[in-house]
């Protein structure tokens, strides 16, 4: 951290977390005990590392939530605010080049991650891996259920071999498919490798998270593509629990019983056993 940025972050400033949780209706960062105005103007300055007049600051403020709202709906999750206010400043005020940007690396990673994989519209590795990590913490502080699925399709490589890539690719954005259809607005789907989809499912437990990776297994099996191909997939489940410390952790139990679900002949769904 350069000496500037740590002598900045020394001024007792409200940090992303509670601006995020105010942004999204929740109590105002315990710093900001001013009025609303002198609020959004110490929370931009914390995002731009500019200095607002209260008045331009609040109607900024209230824009970028604003905004966040639209990209939330765009990207079919919420965007959190530090992304949508580089978004509103860069492209919308065209505020961008006289704001120094106090958290620049973490909001450029964040907006990198941001995206989603072409072929199975789900998201990128990059950002279930920052979304995983998240997630594990959270269950960790709160002692609440998480559970991740990790999917595998069977035999793929045959089809390759026998059908061609184009109809391999058709499957694989079928299965994302199958993979949004099935999932609660809460819930983050990702495409973890070549043919391996992921999904965290926060407040679920294993049993209802097996419930809902049987509905998407069902769901993949009833399709049939061009010539009668079926294709089916197996499904590893995991859910959070204490002996699992990290997001690596449950990618491995997860990991595992998928190993196991093939090792039982494929088309099922395992959940893993601690
Ligand atoms: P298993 O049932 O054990 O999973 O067998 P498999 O043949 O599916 O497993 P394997 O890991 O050996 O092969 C995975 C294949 O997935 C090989 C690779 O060509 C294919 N694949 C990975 N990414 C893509 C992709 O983006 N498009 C297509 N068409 N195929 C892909
Ligand atoms: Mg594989
Ligand atoms: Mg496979």
């Amino acid at each position: 951290m350069s000496e500037d940025l740590l002598e900045f972050v020394e001024e007792d400033l409200p940090s992303l977390d509670e601006i995020e949780r105010f942004a999204s209706g929740g109590a105002r960062p315990k710093s900001c005990t001013g009025s609303l105005r002198e609020c959004a103007a110490r929370i931009l300055l914390t995002l731009t590392r500019k200095t607002y007049p209260p008045d331009k600051a609040e109607r900024l403020w209230q824009a970028i939530v604003a905004h966040e709202k639209w990209v939330t709906g765009k990207l079919g999750r919420r965007s959190g605010v530090s992304v949508a206010a580089l978004d509103y400043l860069m492209n919308v005020a065209g505020d961008w080049d006289q704001a120094v940007v106090a958290e620049v690396e973490q909001i450029e990673t964040l907006a990198d991650a941001a995206t989603l994989d072409g072929l199975t519209g789900l998201y990128s590795r990059d950002i279930f891996d920052q979304w995983l990590a998240k997630s594990v913490a959270e269950s960790q502080r709160y002692g609440d259920p998480l559970s991740l699925l990790m999917a595998d399709i069977d035999d793929f490589k045959a089809v390759n071999d026998t059908y061609g890539h184009q109809i391999g690719d058709t499957v694989l954005a079928t299965i994302g498919s199958a993979f949004l259809d099935n999932l609660r607005s809460a819930d983050f789907a990702a495409r973890y490798g070549g043919e391996e989809l992921v999904a965290v499912l926060p407040h679920t437990r294993g049993n209802s998270a097996a419930i809902v990776a049987e509905k998407i297994r069902k769901a993949v099996s009833d399709q049939q593509f061009e010539n009668r191909l079926g294709v089916t997939i197996s499904i590893g489940v995991a859910c959070w629990h204490e002996d699992i410390n990290d997001s690596a952790g449950l990618i491995q139990a997860a990991d595992r019983a998928l190993y196991a679900a093939k090792e039982a002949g494929k088309n099922r769904v395992v959940i893993h056993e601690p």
